[in-house]
């Protein structure tokens, strides 16, 4: 929903706190996620993940979420899915030029970040192209197995 993924730019700080502490939590439970194992957590780990961050972020699910270096705005909202910023056709109010009733999402990305500790250097570091192999998995569980070596 539009209006709620302008209030979580607006909010970015403490949804970020709020989501590095989760992100904390889900790692210290590692050893359980894999004692259930990750495929099998896999469906029912991504139905939450789309569900909570759709209606906070219009999420699409791309898997190799970096709402923490945007902001809080997905950067997937963009027409043409760019990660690293936005294109040459922003209109002069700031809004996109291939939907002109929605604001560029990489202004919001700015703005965004301007609330984060060290959101202005999160964003100006360069993103990998989108692995569409990841695309409806979730980021959730890719990160704690990245940061518990546990990556497959
Ligand atoms: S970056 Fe990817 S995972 Fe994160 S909110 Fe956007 S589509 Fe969802």
């Amino acid at each position: 929903m539009y209006a709620l993924r302008q209030w979580s730019v607006r909010h970015a700080r403490g949804l970020n706190a709020f989501y590095k502490a989760f992100e904390s939590a889900l790692v210290m439970l590692h050893p359980l996620w894999k004692w259930l194992g990750y495929e099998r957590l896999e469906r029912p780990v991504a139905a939450v993940e789309r569900t909570v961050k759709g209606l906070l972020f219009d999420c699409r699910m791309c898997g190799q979420c970096i709402l923490s270096s945007t902001g809080m705005s997905c950067p997937m909202n963009c027409p043409k899915s760019l990660r690293n910023g936005p294109c040459g056709g922003v209109r002069a109010n700031g809004h996109c030029e291939v939907r002109p009733e929605m604001r560029c999402v990489w202004l919001d990305a700015v703005a965004g970040s301007a609330r984060i500790p060290g959101g202005p250097d999160a964003l100006r570091q360069v993103q990998h192209a989108v692995d569409r192999r990841l695309q409806g998995r979730s980021s959730w569980l890719r990160v704690v197995r990245q940061r518990t070596g546990d990556a497959p």
